[in-house]
């Protein structure tokens, strides 16, 4: 029976070990602060930043949310940034995405000063991930290593398959694993026979955006798979297909017209895996965790 890898309960862990840090810094200084800056009305979005800032205020940081609107030039998003780059009170800023079309994305990302890239994703803190030094990593993925490690899944010398290499998670994803000695494969849209590729994999993480693409043939039996996709199901045929083999995905379809699934079929994986984590409640709570640590470990390092 494979065992299932519970984000939900990680993320409680590892909040609980940040909140006497916070205290720690509030007593004797001051609060940690999070801006988190949305741009426009995506639903998504909402909701993500939503659980940001009320993880924040939950756990006793200060959280500011500065919203702006989707006509807004890359020019007054770079001022508004400058203005918190400068802050005393502001250890990390984070710029939701997806921008409007307007907007310079890759400028908004430099932009961002280093020691205040919560996200890991300016270009500075992406080459002290390649050289392995200090410096905030992107989240869901240090979120999955931080699970690999609570869950004492050994990496060492592990053959680990990664598909996807995006700059958000498949790409640090990979440097991760090898940062921790496992021999790494990163695959992608061109990859040649991907079925054989991952079923090399003791480790996979599935990073693609593609609905249960991940099936039995792709599976090592007794595999410890990463299932990062969250995908919306809504049409009917497809529904059939991605929740055959789980009763509760099933169920939770017919009562809501949709159900979430990741990139790997969640009854193959449940018959092959060693370990998975589950979608949702796998990889996602841990992204939020990441975010709050990577915050409280800027304000420890700025106010040291
Ligand atoms: P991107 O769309 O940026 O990247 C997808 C990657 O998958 C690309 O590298 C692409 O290859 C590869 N890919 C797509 N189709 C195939 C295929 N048929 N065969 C092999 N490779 C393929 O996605 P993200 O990395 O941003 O996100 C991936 C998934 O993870 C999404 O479902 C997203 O919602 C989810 N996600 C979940 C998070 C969480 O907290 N749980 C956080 C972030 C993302 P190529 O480069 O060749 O195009």
């Amino acid at each position: 029976m494979a065992r299932i890898l519970d984000g939900k309960a990680i993320n409680q862990q590892i909040l609980e070990e940040l909140k006497p840090r916070i205290a720690r810094l509030a007593q004797t200084r001051r609060k940690p602060g999070l801006a988190v800056i949305l741009v426009g009305n995506n639903p998504a979005s909402e909701i993500y930043v939503r659980s940001k800032v009320k993880t924040c205020v939950d756990l006793g940081m200060l959280s500011e949310e500065i919203r702006m609107p989707d006509t807004i030039s890359t020019a007054d998003l770079l001022d508004r940034i400058g203005t918190l780059n400068r802050r005393e009170d502001i250890d990390g800023i984070l710029v939701q995405m997806p921008l409007p079309r307007q907007v310079d994305s890759r400028a908004v990302l430099l932009a961002v000063q280093p020691d205040k890239d919560v996200d890991g994703f300016h270009p500075y803190n992406v080459g002290q991930l390649v050289a392995n030094a200090p410096a905030p990593r992107a989240c869901t993925p240090a979120g999955i290593m931080e699970m690999l490690k609570r869950s004492r899944i050994e990496l060492a010398g592990k053959e680990a398959v990664v598909v996807g290499r995006s700059d958000i998670v498949g790409k640090p994803m990979a440097l991760l694993l090898l940062h921790a000695h496992a021999t790494v494969t990163i695959c992608h849209s061109k990859t040649h026979d991907l079925p054989a590729v991952c079923r090399r994999a003791e480790i996979l993480v599935a990073a693609m955006g593609r609905t249960a693409f991940i099936t039995a043939d792709f599976i090592r039996p007794g595999a410890v798979i990463i299932d990062v996709g969250m995908n919306r199901v809504t049409d009917p045929a497809e529904a059939a297909r991605v929740c055959e083999g789980s009763p509760a995905k099933q169920a939770a379809f017919e009562k809501n017209g949709s159900v979430l699934v990741g990139d790997v079929h969640p009854a193959d994986m449940a018959e092959l895996a060693s370990a998975y984590t589950p979608v949702p409640g796998g990889v996602g709570p841990l992204t939020i965790a990441m975010l709050m640590a990577n915050t409280v470990q800027s304000a420890e390092s700025r106010l040291a």
